[in-house]
């Protein structure tokens, strides 16, 4: 069942914040290799899930499996990073005052455990592995300048890549084209899909164009439950949607 080959299952999940129902019985399956956008109005319960996805929040029913076994909510916040589970915030947080390079390798040592550099060599595995990873992020030309230097956008990148060194199963991403460009904005579709290539990814979006670009199923969320789940023109055909949301 869902419980055993889904990358990320919730089974009606519920919480309440001083009586506030901020989710009501949630239930969210992600498969493997599958990015998933998430969109609804403001108070819908979109970080409350992340947060319960990532252990921040506990629920007060309901459970999380993920990749097949475990249940999340009897976890711990570490426990579950560790598991394979990496989360990036609107705002990016990168090293200003590190290069493009070393902030990747900081993330990849800081996945090993290694917070001095001075007893580590880096293998070349781990140096194709970073530029691998600025390829991906499209950071291989800016690799060796500071991280203070680049746009908005390119700092989401980063951050997208080094949260790549923590090789995580399942990525969720909180609003990354907030203060994009345009050009910065579609090049972020095609660099999310990409990186779903080889592990899911959930995105949480408001910008419309972005997530038509990316094609991918949707899941718009109301009042802590799912109102409406499939394609982009199906979801935001759905009367409800446009009533709580889009027609805002
Ligand atoms: P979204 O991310 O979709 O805008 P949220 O998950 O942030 O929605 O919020 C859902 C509801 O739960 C909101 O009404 C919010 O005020 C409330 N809420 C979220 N977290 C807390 C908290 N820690 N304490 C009290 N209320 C909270």
């Amino acid at each position: 069942g869902k419980m055993s080959t889904s990358m990320l299952y919730l089974d009606g999940v519920s919480v309440s914040f001083d009586g506030f129902k901020a989710l009501n019985s949630l239930s969210f399956v992600v498969e493997p290799g599958e990015l998933r956008a998430i969109i609804g109005p403001n108070g819908a319960g979109k970080t409350t899930m992340m947060d319960i996805i990532t252990g921040k929040t506990r629920p007060d029913s309901g459970q999380v499996f993920f990749n097949g076994e475990v249940d999340l909510t009897k976890k711990d916040e570490a426990d579950i990073a560790q598991l394979g589970i990496g989360r990036k915030f609107q705002k990016p947080t990168v090293f200003e005052s590190h290069t493009v390079w070393d902030n990747i390798e900081l993330a990849l040592n800081r996945k090993r455990g290694v917070f001095s550099t001075l007893f580590y060599r880096m293998t070349p595995g781990d140096k194709a592995r970073i530029e691998e990873i600025l390829e991906t992020v499209r950071m291989t030309a800016r690799k060796d300048d500071l991280a203070a230097n680049l746009s908005h956008g390119q700092k989401q990148w980063l951050e997208i890549g080094m949260l790549l060194a923590q090789e995580p199963k399942l990525l969720l991403v909180d609003e990354p084209v907030a203060g994009m460009t345009d050009a910065e904005t579609s090049e972020t579709a095609v660099l999310l899909k990409e990186i779903a290539k080889t592990r899911s990814v959930v995105v949480v979006e408001h910008d419309m164009g972005f997530i038509r670009d990316l094609g991918v199923k949707v899941t718009c969320l109301a009042e802590g439950s799912v109102l409406a789940e499939g394609s982009i023109d199906f979801v935001s055909s759905d009367p409800k949607v446009i009533e709580n949301y889009l027609g805002r």
